[in-house]
């Protein structure tokens, strides 16, 4: 049978298979709140029945600045259930770029958390669509604002009963809206439509790839401003899991504290969070029996942090890639069942990769003619993909350039892909670093630099060199009470990368800048250190 497939579905569903599981959440006011799919969903249809009576028609862009709570799940699904799409803000951005997006998205409502309302007040006289700003809080804790036509989310629907049918409509039609980061040129906007997020959820549900299920607890750290939480509070509520939502606080000891009271079995998020919770258990000497799984993507992990989830504290590391345009999923990393336990080498060889396309998702690599290379795990190009979740276009932008007539989506990765499937990101195209006409894989270099007992975090660039065009410059934040040497760090990657691609020169700094969806900013990183001159040259 034709039947559309409905985000209102996913909670209609699990309100009537699992409506007892909890959806636990550490709230913006403070104190852990708890409640049910069933409240959920009743919860759901007061406030769709509320933005209905506000005026919200199908195709109206509702915006969110808000974090991983009970609120935001119920608009994720009031307003997709309606017609209307939800954009997702990131607290992260700076002002000029907020502006645009909101300008350019056209948000009708911005639902705002209660410590991100200062956010809004600095530009609202420069949203220029906006009809009001809903405060995601109760009576009691609504603040002094002079924003005009502030409103308390608890008040709105408090007056509104959930005697509401879902409506019925082409599940091709826009559910959600979210900006990619925009390191280069203004953000632009991938929207998902019912469709692709059902079929999303489906695969994200699959025992190789975040293995959803009722009887598992999972805690996205991943926020759901950054590409629906890598489509967690779809792909939970389709499998009834027990959702555990981390608020605004994402330091080590809070993070350990929902993961051991709520025994959560699955998390997923960014290296750099997980950096944090690492540190917080050596520290503390402290582990989670129950964290069975995390899942980490966004940017590449090093070896050194995935040996330490499984090694030290018995977690599976699932490595991921995707992209804001792939609604992310793109690829996991898992061990093929034949590579033997007693493998290490084999085994992590594989982990760092970022793994096998989720079924859905085609993969190619290319030469700059746009010819396909071999998956000989070898030659490198720019990744091209194309599959049901993956957009055909951005927002409101007639001529993509990273779309090409074929259907396929150029990544502005450079990757292998080798016999067994499994791609690897060498770099983003414009951080390769380009020594003598051969490439330097950052990526590569910053992994092993990690695995270096005196480094925490590391990133390379490529500086000018007279002879060599380019060569790689090491930055490196220094491990607690460590004084990093570049002598000593390369006598450590010698025999792990090609002897050419040793770093030389090393600055050593007291944090490296994170931009707003957790990667390291190269962009900053170049516009410092970019002539720094080296003692090669
Ligand atoms: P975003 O759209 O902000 O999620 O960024 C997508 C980009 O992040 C990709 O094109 C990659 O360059 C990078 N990325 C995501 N996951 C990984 C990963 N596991 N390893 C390396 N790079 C990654």
């Amino acid at each position: 049978m034709d039947r559309p497939l409905m985000i209102s579905a996913l909670l209609e569903h699990a309100n009537r298979v699992s409506g007892d599981r909890e959806i636990v959440s550490r709230s913006v006011e403070g104190p852990i709140h708890r409640y049910t799919y069933h409240d959920a969903h009743t919860r759901s249809r007061q406030l769709a029945k509320a933005l209905t009576a506000l005026g919200v028609q199908l195709g109206d862009r509702i915006a969110t600045l808000a974090w991983n709570t009970y609120r935001h799940f119920e608009i994720y699904y009031a307003v997709s259930g309606i017609g209307a799409i939800t954009h997702t803000l990131n607290p992260r951005l700076a002002p000029a770029q907020f502006t645009y997006i909101v300008n350019h998205a056209e948000d009708s409502y911005i639902f705002v958390d209660l410590n991100l309302v200062p956010l809004i007040e600095a530009v609202a006289a420069d949203l220029l669509s906006v009809k009001g700003i809903v405060v995601m809080t109760d009576a009691a804790h609504m603040p002094e604002s002079n924003i005009d036509n502030l409103l308390c989310y608890e008040d709105l629907i408090d007056g509104q009963s959930d005697d509401f049918d879902w409506p019925e409509f082409d599940e091709n039609t826009a559910s959600s809206l979210c900006y990619t980061s925009g390191t280069t040129g203004n953000p632009k906007g991938a929207l998902y439509s019912h469709r692709s997020t059902v079929i999303h959820a489906y695969a994200s549900a699959l025992p190789d790839v975040l293995n959803l299920a009722e009887r598992e607890v999972v805690l996205p750290v991943v926020p759901m401003f950054h590409v629906n939480a890598w489509g967690i509070p779809y792909g939970a509520t389709m499998t009834g899991a027990k959702l555990v939502f981390p608020g605004p606080m994402l330091d080590g000891a809070s993070i350990h504290e929902l993961l051991v009271d709520e025994e959560v079995t699955f998390a997923a998020g960014v290296p750099t969070v997980w950096l944090g919770l690492l540190n917080y258990w050596r520290e503390n000497n402290k582990s989670v029996p129950s964290l069975n799984r995390t899942v980490i993507g966004g940017t590449a992990i090093p070896q050194s942090m995935i040996e330490s989830f499984q090694e030290d504290f018995g977690i599976e590391v699932r490595h991921a890639w995707g992209m804001t345009e792939m609604s992310p999923l793109g690829t996991i990393s898992l061990v093929k069942p034949n590579v033997p336990a007693a493998d290490k080498a084999a085994r992590y060889r594989s982990q760092i990769k970022q793994g096998r396309p989720v079924f859905g998702v085609d993969m190619k690599i290319v030469d700059d003619d746009g010819n396909a290379l071999p998956h000989d795990g070898k030659a490198y190009g720019e990744l091209m993909v194309r599959g049901p979740w993956i957009t055909s276009g951005y927002f409101k932008i007639d001529h993509s350039e990273a779309h090409d007539h074929d259907g396929w989506f150029a990544t502005g990765d450079v990757c292998t892909i080798d016999p067994d499937g499994y791609m690897e990101v060498t770099d983003r195209s414009k951080d390769v670093i380009k020594s003598g006409g051969e490439w330097i894989s950052s990526i590569d270099l910053e992994n092993q630099a990690m695995g270096h007992p005196d480094v925490i975090q590391a990133a390379v660039i490529g500086v000018h060199h007279p002879k060599w065009d380019e060569r790689p410059l090491l930055i490196v934040v220094p491990a607690k009470d460590k004084t990093p040497e570049l002598a000593s760090i390369n006598e450590y990657l010698t025999g792990k990368v090609a002897k050419w691609w040793l770093p030389d020169d090393m600055i050593v700094v007291e944090s490296l800048p994170i931009g707003a969806t957790g990667k390291v900013l190269k962009t900053e990183l170049r516009a410092q250190f970019g002539d720094h001159k080296l003692p090669t040259a």
